[in-house]
């Protein structure tokens, strides 16, 4: 079942951030609501989810619990998407007889990211030393994914397209292309910079419905341009080559996250409308259902 919910919409920090009293922050504790932001994650389906990563715990008490997820698409290695500690608690779900109701947890992580795989089977600090038995005792399955290979969950194809944008063990991030079951396009463009050109080049071939992209340094004014990160006008950039190639149109609806503090939902919400986007777009926000 298609389920289409930000569970997380802040940048690695949250909104407001535990060590700052930026304008942002302070607006943010004052305001609640949609000026707060908890870490990116995404609940694609009932057993899909983009990304688990620092804030799980928080947003499975906030918007249900996941014993029904059996998938984890995973974007890239830093902390604030991939939190290893979710492997213990999808292990407790499934060791103790009074709670085992659930199959395999899989992840998917594409290219070079799957290299954390490797430092987790072999580090003792890791989930105590057991991923390899978790492994063996099928409680979690880890499956290694290329850039530009296509995909299968459940009905839902997934194409990994190469983010501009550099993880923890220095892989490029993932983007999804997803294709839903009911036909639509959707894609997940978190996180990366300015697109590399073959990025570009691999949407060009579709029509996205539905198209999310992060928007990390946000509507600061006077932002310098960021390495591994985009800004609003950076964004903008972004829709008019996608208009202009063809990849989304007037029918095509712009979602905007993973956004840190030092810009302001309200502020984001007034750069998009000066920016005059070639699309519809939304500033999204914790517990935006799209579908
Ligand atoms: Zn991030
Ligand atoms: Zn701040
Ligand atoms: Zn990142």
């Amino acid at each position: 079942m298609l389920i289409g919910q930000f569970w997380g919409t802040g940048a690695a920090e949250g909104i407001p951030a535990p060590f700052c009293r930026c304008s942002g922050c302070e607006y943010a504790r004052k305001m609640g609501g949609k000026e707060v932001r908890l870490r990116s994650c995404f609940r694609l389906t009932d057993s899909i989810m983009i990304d688990l990563g620092a804030d799980a715990v928080v947003q499975s008490i906030k918007y249900g619990e996941i014993t029904g997820v059996n998938h984890v698409v995973v974007t890239h290695t830093h902390d604030d998407h991939l939190n290893p500690h979710m492997l213990m608690e999808s292990m407790w779900a499934q060791e103790k007889e009074e709670y085992r109701y659930r199959g395999t947890l899989h992840y998917y992580l594409t290219d070079q990211a799957f290299e954390i795989v490797e430092h987790w089977r072999n580090n003792p600090w890791i989930l105590k030393g057991k991923v390899r038995e978790f492994e063996e005792k099928g409680y979690i399955a880890f499956h290694k994914q290329e850039f530009g290979q296509r995909f299968e969950i459940e009905g839902i194809g997934f194409t990994p397209l190469r983010g501009n944008h550099r993880g923890n063990v220095g892989e490029d991030a993932a983007m999804y292309l997803i294709e839903l079951s009911d036909g639509r396009k959707l894609f997940y463009g978190l996180d990366s910079s300015t697109y590399y050109p073959e990025t570009l080049k691999a949407l060009k071939e579709h029509h996205i419905d539905i198209y999310i992209s992060e928007n990390a340094v946000g509507a600061l004014k006077n932002a310098e341009p960021h390495p591994s990160h985009m800004r609003l006008c950076d964004v903008r950039e972004l829709a008019e080559a996608l208009f202009n190639q063809g990849t989304i149109d007037g029918n095509s609806l712009l979602y905007l996250t993973h956004i840190n503090h030092r810009s302001t939902h309200k502020e984001n919400e007034e750069g998009v409308k000066e920016l005059n986007f070639p699309v519809k777009t939304i500033v999204a926000y914790d517990g935006l259902k799209i579908f």
